[in-house]
């Protein structure tokens, strides 16, 4: 899960109007939300969503998905890749746009612009309208998040979590899917693993050369529309450490 920068999207200059007309009464809608986010976030009322506790204030097949219209928008703040798992989206149709605070749960976060994160099917679906019991889950966005202090990506292909947080992610993104797991070790086979053992096999008769194809493997690693970049980094920093000391992607 890389770093992800918010300002990279525009927020619609008319955001705020069309967040007004997406309910029949906004300021009943406001009222009934605010009631509703004021119980404590495992009462049986708030975990049976907002539409339960008052169908009133909604248009009849619930939330007006707004937000679906600026998806490529939204896209760019995750380079075109799902926020959370990094799996490339390069068809519309696997493109989703995700709350990261369920809108069943957080009524008046469904059309808070910063709640909006792209993300593929396989991290959306199962995460769906899912919230900690207490906590969070670890936002990509958040301005101190790092992915080292959350996640450990493994050489196979598959992650640990480093605390209880990025535990709740992993397991509620199913971010250890097998399909998921496997592509992480397809490309980590194809792409980096070759270019490694080429490096660690240069260091012995031309240590120049194998700095700068080091710095090369660096810079498409840092790429942010390389897919799986975090899991890779993080991979190749670790190979590397001990043949080229002081070197860091
Ligand atoms: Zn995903």
């Amino acid at each position: 899960m890389r770093k992800l920068d918010r300002n990279l999207a525009k927020k619609p200059d008319n955001w705020s109007q069309t967040a007004r007309k997406a309910v029949p009464d906004h300021p009943k809608f406001e009222q009934r939300a605010t009631e509703f986010e004021a119980l404590d976030i495992n009462d049986p009322q708030r975990r049976a969503g907002f539409q339960t506790f008052a169908p009133e204030v909604l248009p009849k097949r619930g939330f007006k998905s707004s937000w679906g219209r600026h998806k490529e928008e939204i896209a760019k703040i995750s380079h075109g890749k799902c926020s959370y798992c990094e799996c490339r989206l390069n068809a519309d149709c696997v493109m989703q746009v995700e709350h990261f605070k369920p809108k069943a749960l957080f009524p008046l976060s469904a059309y808070d612009w910063d709640n909006y994160l792209l993300a593929c099917g396989g991290c959306n679906m199962p995460k769906s309208d899912n919230w900690p019991t207490e906590g969070e889950y670890v936002r990509p966005d958040h301005p101190a998040y790092t992915p080292e202090a959350h996640f450990q990506f493994r050489s196979d292909g598959d992650v640990d979590w480093l605390n209880p947080e990025a535990e709740r992610t992993v397991i509620d993104f199913e971010l250890r899917r097998k399909r998921l797991v496997d592509d992480r070790r397809w490309y980590l086979d194809r792409f980096v693993k070759n270019v490694i053992d080429d490096i660690l096999e240069l260091t012995s008769e031309n240590y120049a050369s194998a700095l700068r194809k080091a710095s090369i493997l660096g810079e498409s690693l840092n790429d942010p529309e390389f897919p799986y970049s975090t899991a890779f980094k993080q991979y190749a920093s670790a190979a590397l450490r001990k043949a080229l000391p002081g070197f860091s992607i």
